[in-house]
């Protein structure tokens, strides 16, 4: 087959090239044909035979859980078996396939959806989870039928590349970068969780292939470029060689980069600011300190609650930042309070879907109404802040009424832990993201009673330009060198300083190198980011210069477009080795 290139959004920078493994999020949501009568013998033997190669799975999985996971685990799985064996469930399917002349795939789609909504309707909590179970089985049933394998991505043991219409966050935090070496899909803006939590794990990769991803086969040599957003599929040798040598030259770029790892990041005038990173789990941490991390700008804890199948309990949580903090030693831990909601879902939460939900029940929002829960994380959080250096930080303030209320419970939280005698760090700093564009024109209210800001681009953007950060059809229009979004960040930065607090950065504007100098002349005090950009984040700001960059500011607030902006930071960073 001849060599196809596709285009899309590169996220994650690195150059791959290896074998395709393709992986469906979901085998629902597919078309289902029909059959003819004379067919119907054949598509229930087919239905059959599927549930039982799904039942022999199913004893196995029971098997290996009641071996690693303890017998209440396997009960979950157990349950998946009482729903094919039931006498209605797979007879009801039988029934459409001889009276309608569904196929297998169609009978098994429509009963699965049926019986899902009446678990979904009951009053009872237990009996609503058993929907989950539900849709487990079917599309069990499904991957027996279309042959598409149901792929547990934290399993795959081979290197690979990964293919997908879609990725959920909660399926990328499950990539072992030892065994994907990069991934590409059809969905997805360049700032999604997604693409974000790529960037954590050093995963290189490209989203937002808008066409062509579906004629990929299993198997086939594809060649991805992180750095330059492409999918090269069944490449030539030419196209080989010459993209193993881009990935040589890129190697050693890397290498050179190595010693900004323990250098500070300081201009050549002397003017130093931190370097921090974005982390979710303790791992992130020793990589990023290893990649010269100063402290952590956000712990996105929302990693914490993906990685389990119920709400993480106090223990637990107190357990994943005591440990993160005690890596970091005495540098500083901002902790992100729960910032669920958007594209970040917790299946065990059951929050209905919504039509805008990056404007909806989420981050603080959904924490002030479920306060328990709210109050669960606050203790885990001040609890580990005897360990080390930790600031607690509110995401997605909107109003200042919203900013009292949560430091208003976090007071209460601690004054139970001293009735507790739990010991907890009395001057911890309390501070919120800004990343609503009502926060960032009020940053001077806000700054009089927050302790530090860290501004949240990624958000910022969004909604400040009204630009949906998951769809890749109006990326072009996601631009944090958007004018509008200079002004704001010159607006909070101001604010912040005249009331002597401190304000960082961990949106993704932070570790743009092209915005370095900018960011710099602003003033911003800390700069956080994936691990993987910290060492050529320092090395641009030890080629800059204040003065030169302060200069540089006063002509990038005289322009009116994204693009003059962009334009002029390039020829800056060029013209100063960059
Ligand atoms: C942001 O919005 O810039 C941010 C850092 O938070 P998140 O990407 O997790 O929404
Ligand atoms: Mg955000």
């Amino acid at each position: 087959m001849a060599e196809i290139r596709l285009s899309g959004i590169g996220v994650s920078e690195g150059i791959r090239i290896g074998k395709v493994i393709r992986y469906t999020h979901s085998v629902h949501n597919q078309q289902f044909n029909d059959i003819s009568e004379a067919g119907v013998a054949q598509e229930i033997e087919r239905l059959t035979e599927a549930k039982e190669k799904c039942i022999q799975e199913i004893e196995q999985l029971i098997e290996q859980a009641q071996q690693t996971v303890g017998a209440e685990k396997a009960g979950v799985i157990q349950a998946q078996k009482s729903f094919l064996l039931d006498p209605t469930f797979c007879p009801e399917m039988e029934k459409l396939i001889s009276k309608k002349l569904f196929s297998a795939e169609k009978a098994v789609d429509q009963v699965v959806k049926k019986v899902m909504s009446i678990f979904e309707k009951m009053p009872n909590e237990y009996m609503r989870e058993r929907a989950a179970d539900v849709r487990d089985v079917g599309n069990r049933l499904l991957a027996a039928l279309t042959g598409v394998k149901g792929i547990n991505l934290g399993e795959i043991r081979e290197e690979v590349i990964l293919i997908a219409d879609d990725l959920a966050p909660t399926d990328t935090v499950q990539l072992n970068k030892k065994y994907i070496q990069a991934f590409v899909t059809q969905k997805g803006g360049k700032t999604s969780h997604t693409a974000i939590f790529s960037k954590t794990l050093g995963i290189p990769a490209v989203i937002g292939i808008s066409a062509g991803l579906e004629q990929i086969q299993a198997g086939e040599t594809v060649i991805v470029d992180g750095t330059g957003g492409v999918c090269i599929v069944n490449p030539e040798e030419e196209t080989i060689r010459i993209y193993l040598e881009r990935m040589a030259k890129e190697a050693k770029d890397e290498s050179a980069l190595e010693a900004y790892a323990s250098q500070k990041a300081i201009t050549k005038d002397g003017y130093q600011v931190e370097v921090g990173a974005n982390i979710g789990t303790a791992a992130d941490a020793l990589y990023a300190v290893e990649q010269g991390a100063e402290g952590i700008g956000l712990l996105r804890t929302e990693l914490v609650y993906m990685s389990e199948a119920s709400l993480p309990d106090e223990e637990r949580q107190f357990t994943v930042y005591r440990d993160i903090v005690q890596v970091m030693g005495n540098k500083p831990v901002i902790i992100r309070t729960l910032d669920i909601g958007g594209d970040k879902e917790l299946s065990y939460l059951k929050i209905p879907k919504e039509m805008n939900p990056f404007l909806g029940y989420r981050a603080i929002r959904l924490c002030l109404d479920q306060k328990p829960l709210f109050v669960t994380q606050l203790r885990a959080i001040l609890r580990a802040s005897a360990y080390g250096k930790v600031k607690i930080m509110f995401p997605m303030i909107s109003c200042l009424e919203e900013w009292r209320i949560a430091k208003g419970i976090v007071e209460e939280v601690k004054e139970q832990l001293r009735t507790e005698s739990s010991s907890f760090d009395e001057e911890i700093e309390v501070g919120i993201m800004v990343e609503v564009p009502s926060v960032a024109i009020l940053a001077k209210q806000f700054a009089k009673e927050v302790d530090f800001f860290s501004i949240g681009t990624n958000d910022l953007v969004q909604y400040t330009l009204a630009v949906d950060r998951m769809n890749e059809k109006i990326d072009y229009l996601y631009d944090h060198f958007n004018p509008a979004i200079i002004s704001l960040l010159q607006n909070v930065v101001n604010a912040a300083h005249a009331e002597g607090k401190f304000v960082g950065m961990c949106g993704g504007m932070a570790g743009d190198p092209k915005a370095v100098p900018l960011l710099l002349a602003l003033g911003l005090d800390e700069f956080s980011m994936s691990a993987t950009a910290i060492r050529k984040v320092k090395h641009t700001i030890n080629q800059m210069e204040l003065g030169k960059c302060r200069s540089l500011l006063e002509d990038v607030l005289q322009m009116n477009t994204a693009q003059d902006i962009r334009l002029k930071l390039e020829s800056f960073c060029s013209e100063n080795g960059i």
